[in-house]
């Protein structure tokens, strides 16, 4: 494998990457940077988020632009909000010390800092199509100068709708003095179509599927009915060594409900999607990066482009039916060489879903035991025992303790005083037993229950027939019912 300092990278550059901690090029960037930095080249590559895509642009895009003209030189179109701040990110970071920085620009926030930025011609502007246009309108975003267009997730913007505001933003550029990068992690007819019509001869590059998946990553599936969903989410997440995590919903009302569900049950969890103003979702982000949320629920547009480091658990309600999706949540895990479980709860009717990961992914997926309520326990208490050694200051709580204190614990046993300490600490697991889980006849043994959930949208009038609902793979958390629609956030 090439090392960066093999490529035609610039010693500026070479230090903001060796200051991210990237040791050797990621495969798409094996392939693309000896391209991007070789010369002017129009280029279409097929990678999907976490091969580390954006590198592969940004590094050859700093190492064009003159930093010394206020002009926007190169403009980056990514399809949501959240990744268009990671792209201007990772060029602030990486542009730093030759002086390159970007401007981001995003539907949801307010113009003023957005015109005021664009008023000191920044030399990148990376932004959602929409707003883009919005900034072409009212003049104050100019194109002239620019030489250089990336279109990052060129599928996910087609999907969602933004071919026009693409084919408007293109129309403006200049011909001839610029090329267009084309970043897509499929290659749709309607990427096709975008690609002959605005890339001149470009330079073609991909990375497979299982390139893209890292050794250190681990698919496991518990079988499971609809209804008992919730449950065995928490215990999976209180038998994990560590859990700090995502659990992808299909549908918003899913998302709201099993938060709530959590919330109820102590997690440290918040929930992103689609309904959520910008400043509502930058703040669940911001507590999710610094751990004080431990478990991010939402639904996959909401994910798009979310980056964050150490992401031990990726937690998929359902497979989604769409593969892309499946292998857009399970690359938030298992970065940079870290290790990382994707963890599938699937119904015994979906257990086909299982093969058609296995065969995309070309590796199989393992089988998990839930865990029993004694098997989470033991875990637990097993989990206690290096903290419990490492008390040091327990010198000054035993002076604490009043006559009252030292008189129970005087007629009791070692055993018996641990174990009172135990149920203290973790009422949940020696609580009495609960009563039975439910089953899909009993829907009502849930307590969590939503009045007035909104429907999810997108769907049919009435619930599809059963078979049919069930193969969607979208839920009723509450009844255990599949879902109508699975429109994401
Ligand atoms: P991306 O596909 O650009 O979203 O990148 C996925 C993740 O990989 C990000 O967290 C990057 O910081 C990280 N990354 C990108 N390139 C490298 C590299 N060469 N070595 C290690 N990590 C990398």
């Amino acid at each position: 494998m090439q090392s960066f300092q093999e490529l035609n990278i610039s010693a500026p550059l070479l230090q903001a990457i060796q200051g991210l901690g990237y040791v050797t090029p990621s495969p798409i960037q094996a392939q693309a940077l000896p391209i991007l930095l070789g010369g002017s080249t129009d280029f279409l590559g097929l990678a999907a988020t976490g091969t580390g895509k954006t590198a592969a642009f940004a590094i050859p895009l700093i190492e064009r632009l003159d930093p010394s003209i206020r002009a926007v030189q190169a403009i980056v179109l990514c399809p949501t909000r959240e990744l268009a701040l990671q792209v201007s990110k990772q060029i602030d970071i990486l542009g730093k010390i030759k002086g390159v920085s970007a401007l981001p620009i995003y539907g949801g926030a307010g113009y003023g800092d957005q015109l005021k930025g664009l008023k000191r011609g920044p030399a990148v502007v990376v932004g959602t199509p929409g707003r883009i246009v919005d900034h072409l309108e009212r003049g104050s975003l100019k194109l002239d100068q620019v030489e250089l267009v990336v279109l990052d997730e060129a599928d996910e913007m087609i999907s969602m709708g933004f071919k026009e505001d693409l084919e408007l933003i293109l129309g403006q550029i200049p011909p001839g003095m610029c090329n267009t990068w084309l970043f897509s992690a499929t290659m749709s007819p309607g990427v096709r179509r975008v690609a002959d019509e605005y890339l001149r001869s470009p330079k073609q590059v991909q990375v497979n599927r299982t390139e893209v998946l890292p050794a250190t990553l681990e698919q496991i599936y518990y079988i499971t009915q609809e209804s008992n969903k919730p449950e065995v989410l928490c215990k999976l997440m209180e038998a994990a060594d560590q859990f700090y995590g995502i659990i992808f919903c299909q549908t918003k009302s899913l998302v709201v409900d099993l938060t709530q569900y959590l919330r109820g049950r102590n997690y440290a969890v918040d929930c992103l999607h689609g309904d959520m103003d910008q400043s509502a979702r930058e703040r669940v982000m911001q507590s999710f990066r610094d751990k004080k949320v431990k478990v991010l629920v939402c639904t996959d547009v909401a994910s798009r482009g979310l980056d964050v480091q150490g992401i031990t658990h990726v937690l998929n309600y359902s497979i989604p039916r769409e593969m892309d999706s499946y292998i857009h949540r399970i690359g938030r895990t298992a970065r940079s060489g870290q290790s990382g479980f994707a963890v599938s709860l699937v119904t015994p009717s979906q257990r086909g879903l299982i093969h058609r990961v296995e065969k995309m992914t070309q590796r199989k997926m393992k089988e998990g035991k839930i865990p029993t309520r004694k098997e989470v326990g033991m875990r637990k208490v097993g989990n206690l025992l290096e903290t419990f050694k490492n008390q040091e200051n327990f010198a000054r709580a035993v002076d604490l303790l009043d006559p009252n204190w030292k008189r129970e614990l005087a007629g009791r046993s070692v055993d018996e005083v641990a174990g009172r300490f135990l149920c203290l600490l973790f009422p949940e697991i020696f609580a009495a037993e609960r009563a039975p889980e439910k089953t899909d006849e009993n829907p009502k043994t849930f307590s969590v229950i939503r009045k007035g959930a909104e429907p999810q949208s997108g769907g049919r009038p009435s619930y599809p027939p059963r078979r049919d609902r069930e193969r969607r793979g979208g839920g009723d958390f509450r009844s255990g019912k599949p879902g109508k629609g699975r429109r994401h956030g």
